[in-house]
């Protein structure tokens, strides 16, 4: 049989697709990033189904789980927080599965990442401030390739959306005065979609100080730029004076 990854979209489970959601229904074996993962997706699955948290399993033991039920004729759903190709381990399993001929799909989630922007109510390219988002994350345990320090994304000053860092808000904010202006916005979204979420909006000079207050330490997405502020140019695409392939413009 086969392995299915699902994206379990950011922690609501209704923000999970319809097709993902099918498919946990339907598997023998259920193998979930426990950290993030909102337990109450399985709450419809099959009788017997066997589940494995994988925050207590190392990749060695995920795959032996995989390949053995695969081999049994399983149905296996390997489930990812948010989009599994964020962030997800998920190409290391992908090789190893391509290795043994074992059959699999990916079936793609809702990130985090835009959770935050539909609970911010904001969008992430407004014309006139920033047509390019980045999505990134301070070293860690995971180095960050040298071209891609945070000092030198900043020169775009292009939209951030910063992963799996916000422990290290204060080191962030000094990186990002090399370049935006120390009144740019910024917004922490903790928990995004899930009944605990908290927004907390500032600016680089009061954020590091504001989170701190509030003891957010992770689970958190740090948002940075103007397209959390008020000023913007209209979209063209909906200008009457502007004509697309959809629409001729107003004369
Ligand atoms: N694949 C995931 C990201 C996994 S890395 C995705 O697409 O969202 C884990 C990091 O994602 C966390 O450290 C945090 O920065 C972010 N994250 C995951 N879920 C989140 C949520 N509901 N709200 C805010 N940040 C979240």
């Amino acid at each position: 049989m086969q392995v299915y990854f699902i994206g379990a979209g950011p922690g609501d489970p209704e923000l999970i697709t319809v097709k993902g959601q099918k498919l946990i229904a339907a598997a023998d074996v259920i193998i979930y990033a426990g950290s993030l993962v909102n337990p109450e997706l399985f709450s419809q699955v099959r009788p017997g189904v066997e589940i494995y948290n994988s925050a207590t399993m190392n990749l060695e033991e995920v795959m032996d789980v995989m390949l053995s039920s695969v081999r049994q004729g399983k149905v296996v759903a390997r489930v990812h927080t948010g989009d599994p190709s964020i962030y997800g381990a998920i190409r290391e399993q992908m090789d190893i599965l391509e290795k043994h001929g074992v059959p699999y799909e990916v079936v793609p989630g809702v990130s985090s990442f835009l959770a935050a922007a539909a609970s911010l109510k904001k969008e992430y390219t407004l014309p006139g401030v920033s047509q390019t988002v980045i999505l990134t994350r301070v070293e860690g345990r995971t180095p960050v390739p040298e071209k891609e320090r945070l000092i030198s994304l900043a020169e775009h000053q292009a939209t951030l959306c910063i992963f799996l860092s916000v422990h290290s808000l204060k080191e962030i904010v000094e990186d990002l005065k090399t370049a935006y202006p120390e009144d740019t916005p910024v917004a922490v979204v903790y928990k995004a979609s899930w009944p605990e979420e908290k927004i907390i909006q500032g600016t680089l000079s009061t954020i590091a100080k504001q989170v701190e207050e509030e003891g957010i330490s992770k689970t958190a997405l740090v948002l940075v730029g103007r397209f959390l502020g008020d000023e913007y140019d209209l979209s063209k695409l909906y200008d009457a004076n502007f004509s697309h392939g959809y629409r001729s413009a107003e004369k």
